[in-house]
């Protein structure tokens, strides 16, 4: 839904890379995010990276779509993960 119109109403009103809150728990505004470990089985330094997460919205009927921000960065990170 970055292009073209809604997938389920076929509506053209789309609001597009709309900011996603995570409150987690305190008072600050953060943006909804996935987090990539490139070593998930370690106790400590995980390789640990956070990629926010952006959506797309249509104003017929209200279907969200997540989008990360930046896939090309997620990507690279990922595919030496181990
Ligand atoms: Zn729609």
């Amino acid at each position: 839904m970055r292009k073209g119109n809604c997938p389920k109403c076929n509506s053209q009103k789309i609001l597009r890379n709309v900011r996603v809150i995570d409150r987690n728990g305190d008072y600050q505004d953060k943006s909804l995010s996935v987090r990539l470990e490139r070593k998930p089985g370690a106790l400590l330094f995980k390789g640990a990276e956070t990629f926010d997460l952006s959506a797309c919205i249509c104003g017929g009927c209200g279907y969200t779509e997540l989008f990360v921000d930046n896939p090309a960065e997620l990507w690279r990170a990922g595919e030496n993960c181990t």
